[in-house]
């Protein structure tokens, strides 16, 4: 049992790792508490990140049709999702895309295909993607995600200049069969060791919200912790309709918290993002989210909207943060909307 959430904090600052039973009591802790906890983990965050927040944004090579069956997933095996369904970008459209991001001021791209993984003529058409990336944007981190690597790709990745490769661990071991039967927990940590191995920065995080109990929450942030990652996105579980999880809402924002402040303490100095679900789930509470977590991503995700990019920068500096790598000039406050509605028109009431 620690004591205060800021004694916890100082223990994590000058170096201590946390066990279990801190780890569920920072779980455990009860809503009229969660901002001192906030605060808390809010203190190991500055003191890694200062007030900056990396901006990551997603570009989806290859969406839909994939032939495995994550339970959570919209582009899966059987998925009734109604989510665009395409096949490789070609280059110029990724770039494109790609370049929005940047412009809207993402220091990473996400290069992100569905499927099992790639083969050798996938990873080319990647590496052909990331050189003309780096042609015209050469100071963009490029995080490449493509599923289950084999021996020699993570190299081939490297060697064209991506910085990291993303592979979610996504939950604890002992409940990866509930989430999907065609890989395996070990071939995620897999494809995570050899992208380390090859020299890519790993990127490996949670989704939350899946049904899992609170000690595997927990074994999957230490599996995370041990694995290394230099990134953990914690995803919070958007359930898409036509997928098994369709229906599963046992998130709320004031448990988003509690995870993301988990994280922070688990992995003091690791990049922690707010990545897809923050929306639907922290809602109101997304800004306190900022304090905890030092990363996001830009406008929307793979196949559903995220809220508009002009929101994500707005809500970035009203909290007192700067996007990590722009120049800091704000934007023009919107005018005062006159009302048009409502009392003393015919138009339907703002209720
Ligand atoms: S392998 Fe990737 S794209 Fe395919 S179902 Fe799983 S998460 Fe979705």
């Amino acid at each position: 049992m620690f004591k205060t959430y800021d004694v916890l904090a100082e223990r994590v600052l000058d170096g201590a790792v946390l066990d279990r039973a801190e780890a569920l009591e920072v779980l455990a802790t009860p809503d009229h508490e969660v901002l001192d906890l906030v605060a808390a983990a809010g203190r190991v965050r500055r003191a890694h990140f200062a007030n900056l927040v990396k901006v990551n944004y997603l570009v989806n090579l290859k969406s839909g049709l994939c032939p495995e069956d994550c339970g959570y997933c919209s582009q899966r095996l059987g998925s009734d999702a109604d989510v665009l369904k395409y096949s490789w970008l070609s280059t110029a459209d990724a770039v494109r895309q790609a370049g929005a991001g940047i412009a809207g001021g993402a220091s990473r791209v996400c290069l992100v295909s569905s499927g099992r993984g790639p083969g050798d003529r996938d990873v080319e058409r990647v590496a052909s993607i990331v050189g003309a990336l780096r042609t015209e944007h050469p100071d963009v981190e490029v995080c490449a995600c493509l599923g289950l690597l084999q021996d020699g790709q993570a190299e081939r990745l490297a060697e064209a200049g991506v910085d990291a490769y993303n592979h979610n661990l996504n939950t604890a071991e002992s409940n990866y069969d509930a989430i999907c039967s065609t890989h395996t927990y070990a071939d995620r940590v897999d494809t995570v060791e050899k992208a380390r191995a090859a020299g890519l920065s790993p990127c490996s995080g949670l989704i939350v919200g899946m049904g899992e109990t609170d000690d595997q929450l927990v074994d999957a942030l230490f599996a995370l912790r041990d694995i290394g990652s230099d990134s953990v996105p914690v995803n919070f579980l958007m359930p898409f309709d036509g997928t098994p999880l369709a229906g599963t809402w046992e998130l709320d924002p004031l448990r988003c918290l509690r995870i993301l402040a988990l994280a922070r303490l688990v992995c003091p100095a690791t990049e922690v993002r707010m990545a897809g679900g923050r929306e639907m789930h922290l809602r109101s509470l997304q800004p306190l989210a900022l304090h905890v977590a030092n990363s996001l991503f830009l406008g929307d995700y793979l196949t559903s909207e995220g809220q508009a990019a002009k929101d994500d920068l707005q809500m970035i500096a009203d909290n007192g943060f700067a996007v990590l790598g722009a120049d800091t000039e704000g934007r023009a406050p919107d005018p005062v909307a006159i009302r048009r509605r409502g009392a003393g028109t015919t138009d339907a009431p703002n209720a």
